[in-house]
């Protein structure tokens, strides 16, 4: 794969930049897979080179090779821009995951992510980034307007965050306010559309004895998903969402990007015929990654340090939201080993039990709100929370729960 990313970068900051990070995570995704997956040893990422107008810069990278950190010809002054190049030839591994390709339904599909070039995020004084973790994230991303071509077979239907439009084997995106750009391209696909609250749902699938309610029931839980969270805590900042069937080796449920989820159960496009609980995980994988479009995409979060923000908050959101769990019961005790998964829907459940429904509801606008499509933290949302509600009995929640570290 040769990646040519432009990348323009404004500094926001009261003093002059010098150095600017850029993250190629296929690195270290790279160095994972060739140690735990055979047929992968070989696969790789090079940087060709990195230049502004032509210019070759100077980088050196930081830890690893995923973090990159780059010369500015020039200091760049508060309020400036500037435009950096970053040229990549990066190889796919042969991996059922959110990066790598397979076979399926007598074809391929590709699912690329967590492998295109960009620029970290800077914030309080420093750039954020963290070790790769394979089975979790550690992206540090701000929003950003993406425009791509990508050059694909012609027989490949490409999907892509933001909207695409594709002709003669090149597909053209323009993805404005997204957190994370990624691509599915699958010589099988089937697609199906609907709408939800006027925005057009696009589900990817392949052919096989269950496509047809796989299709119904993706597509439905979409549907009710974006009406429910919309209703629950606001608007979804885009005009499209797609949904593709992009298996994965793991018990992995799916993964988030802006405008586009990947459902990730290795069931359909290869069994015979789906059993009760197949269909049961497609509601909970569907819905689990569409309200990630609520938390993690629109409101962003350090999805390494304090996953309890979008993990916690996309199982609630698929556990007790979508489910429709009354609110006058005490919510039951969780696995609270797992705990950004489990943890985080136990804490919400119990704030949302303490507060009573109307008041959590009225928290949980004002922080979509006031993040929207910026970054929140945990001493954040705690801040909302006790603005809507600073009882005794929510604070000793709090402190059950939350480290003091984070309300300081
Ligand atoms: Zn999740």
């Amino acid at each position: 794969m040769q990646e040519s990313a432009m990348i323009t970068i404004q500094n926001n900051t009261a003093k002059p930049i010098t150095q600017v990070m850029v993250r190629n995570i296929a690195s270290e995704v790279l160095t994972y897979d060739q140690k735990h997956y055979k047929g992968n040893k070989n696969k790789t990422t090079t940087i060709k080179q990195i230049t502004a107008n032509q210019q070759k810069l100077a980088y050196e990278f930081k830890g690893d090779e995923s973090n990159i950190l780059v010369d500015l010809p020039t200091s760049l002054t508060p309020g400036a821009s500037t435009q950096i190049n970053v040229e990549v030839q990066t190889d796919v591994p042969w991996r059922k995951d959110r990066f790598g390709y397979q076979a399926i339904a007598g074809g391929k599909i590709y699912n690329l992510s967590f492998c295109f070039p960009y620029l970290s995020d800077y914030r309080n004084g420093k750039w954020n980034y963290h070790p790769y973790n394979d089975e979790g994230e550690n992206r540090n991303l701000a929003v950003s307007d993406y425009q791509a071509e990508i050059y694909a077979p012609k027989s490949y239907k490409v999907v892509t965050s933001g909207e695409s439009h594709t002709k003669d084997g090149k597909t053209t995106v323009v993805a404005k306010d997204v957190r994370d750009f990624a691509i599915v391209a699958s010589n099988k696909f089937k697609v199906s559309s609907t709408k939800a609250n006027g925005i057009k749902i696009n589900n990817y699938y392949y052919a096989g004895k269950s496509a047809k309610i796989y299709n119904q029931l993706a597509k439905q839980t979409a549907v009710d998903s974006i009406k429910l969270f919309t209703k629950k805590y606001g608007p979804y900042p885009y005009s499209e969402l797609d949904l593709t069937e992009s298996p994965f080796g793991s018990d992995t449920g799916g993964m988030e990007y802006s405008g586009l989820v990947m459902i990730a159960q290795d069931t359909f496009a290869r069994k015979k015929s789906a059993s009760k609980e197949d269909y049961d995980s497609v509601i909970e994988n569907v819905s689990h990654e569409v309200a990630h479009q609520w938390f993690f995409n629109t409101v962003g979060n350090d999805e390494y340090t304090e996953p309890w923000l979008d993990e916690g908050m996309a199982e609630f959101s698929e556990d007790i939201i979508f489910d429709l769990s009354p609110i006058n019961k005490i919510p039951k005790k969780y696995d609270e080993t797992d705990t950004a998964y489990n943890g985080g829907k136990s804490f919400y459940s119990l704030l949302r039990y303490l507060m009573g429904e109307k008041k959590f509801d009225q928290a949980m606008r004002d922080y979509y709100q006031t993040y929207y499509l910026k970054q929140a933290t945990g001493k954040d949302f705690i801040a909302i929370i006790k603005k809507h509600d600073n009882s005794k009995a929510v604070n000793d929640l709090i402190k059950r729960y939350i480290s003091p570290k984070y309300l300081q």
